[in-house]
């Protein structure tokens, strides 16, 4: 069988009718078996997400008026789904004994996790379907990383002994959440929903994990700009973790890996528009997709730049690395350091300086005694991302040719070593200018 793993996020499971859009959308395929769910989500930009919601009734356990209010709107949305859809299930018992257990956790894991608990829940009543709890399949380390080993053998057995009993029933699972080795539960940082769906699709060898959101899939550029979003129909892990560092969010970074290392591809998809195709996130893009040099571009605002010049800068041994400690030591990450010979520029989020500006640059001065030394705010970096960069001699000819076109002054450029990526740094109000104008590249062959 060719399994298919879905995941349906919060978005696909707001209300009464999205839960009717999933029903469709699994039982339209029979090998759509296993299914991951996410917690509620908002049904419109005003509401809030379930997870939100548990959250914030963990802060105010000990406040019985500020609880009780958020159990009501808790109630409130729960009987709305349990209502529309005629399942027979205790909203009400199950959120008394929920906040019976919270009552006696001191963080607010087990709590933020049964929002996907009772997703699955209300989704396998309403499909007729096996629900599968993780709480005790996916294993956390002490250190919180996830044993992999041990959690893969525990999806595949949960689900043989199920499939035993009935092999062609749906299986619902939710997602975010496993326990420790103690047993205590505990939660994946958020959007996680989306690593237990890729921990499922590794256990099962799937043939495709889907993705089920509120887009079509991946954007050639940031749709938030109002430009005619343009869907990418294949695109490999590395150019996607490119895109996604560079501000353009789809997946949790570590779903990822658990997929990838073993070739499952990952399918975009999207609950209100099922028909289309989405995005194929794979390996390596087939031989007979024709793809142009550049397969999407992404960008983050509010950056600095801090430029440090020194004379024979070059000459002096271990400048780089002294230069960096100082960063280390403040527990600062750098994003890039384009160097000249007698400069270096170390390029940060402006937010990490906050505070600490006086500290570094007196370090700096102190430890590196530059000739000049000087911050510049307010800049915004570009990625250009797309495999067939590598293979293109006139792409970069293009970019700068968009950007003087547009009348865009480039502060800073940089290439990572797999030549995949060109990195722009520009003024922060030439942002939606050059990216809007960056996205006809995707035309160029
Ligand atoms: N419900 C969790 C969150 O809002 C996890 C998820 O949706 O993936 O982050």
């Amino acid at each position: 069988m060719n399994k298919i793993v879905t995941k349906f996020g919060g978005s696909s499971l707001a209300n009464s009718n999205q839960f009717k859009k999933v029903k469709n959308i699994l039982f339209e395929n029979d090998n759509r078996k296993y299914c991951v769910v996410s917690a509620s989500g908002k049904r419109n930009k005003d509401d809030d997400k379930i997870t939100d919601l548990l959250l914030s009734l963990h802060d105010k356990l000990l406040d019985s008026d500020a609880s009780n209010r958020i159990i009501d709107i808790l109630k409130t949305r729960y009987l709305e789904i349990v209502n529309e859809l005629n399942i027979d299930f205790d909203i009400e018992g199950t959120l008394n004994e929920i906040i019976n257990v919270a009552n006696k956790q001191s963080t607010p894991d087990y709590l933020a996790s049964r929002g996907e608990y009772i997703s699955a829940k209300l989704l396998s009543l309403y499909t007729d379907s096996y629900f599968l709890d993780t709480k005790d399949i996916i294993i956390f380390n002490d250190d919180h990383k996830i044993d992999y080993d041990l959690t893969y053998t525990n999806i595949k057995n949960a689900i043989n002994q199920l499939e035993q009993d009935n092999p062609s029933k749906k299986i619902i699972i939710p997602g975010f959440y496993g326990s420790n080795k103690s047993g205590e539960i505990k939660i994946f940082s958020r959007g996680g929903s989306d690593i237990t769906g890729s921990l499922v699709a590794r256990a099962l060898n799937a043939k495709v994990y889907e993705n089920w959101t509120d887009v079509s899939g991946v954007y050639f550029e940031d749709p938030r700009l109002g430009v005619s979003p343009n869907v990418i129909k294949y695109i490999t892990y590395t150019e996607l973790r490119e895109l996604s560092y560079m501000g353009a969010s789809v997946l949790h970074e570590a779903s990822i890996f658990p997929v990838s290392q073993v070739g499952i591809p990952i399918n975009i998809k999207n609950t209100n528009s099922p028909q289309d195709d989405g995005t194929m996130i794979v390996s390596n893009i087939p031989s007979f997709i024709k793809r142009n040099p550049v397969t999407g571009v992404a960008g983050k605002k509010h950056f600095s730049s801090i430029h440090i010049q020194k004379a024979l800068m070059n000459e002096e041994i271990g400048f780089l690395s002294k230069l960096l400690k100082i960063f280390e030591d403040e527990k600062i990450s750098v994003e890039h350091c384009p160097t000249g010979i007698d400069t270096i520029s170390i390029i940060l989020k402006t937010e990490l300086l906050e505070n600490k500006k006086d500290t570094i640059l007196n370090r700096i001065n102190k430890t590196l005694s530059p000739d000049i030394l000087h911050v510049d705010d307010n800049m915004s970096i570009i990625a250009i991302v797309g495999e067939g960069m590598k293979y293109s001699k006139r792409i970069i000819l293009k970019v700068f040719e968009i950007l003087s076109d547009n009348d865009i002054q480039v502060k800073m450029i940089d290439q990572g070593a797999s030549g995949i990526n060109i990195i722009i740094g520009i003024d922060d109000n030439d942002y939606d200018k050059a990216i809007t104008a960056l996205c006809s590249l995707q035309d160029f062959t």
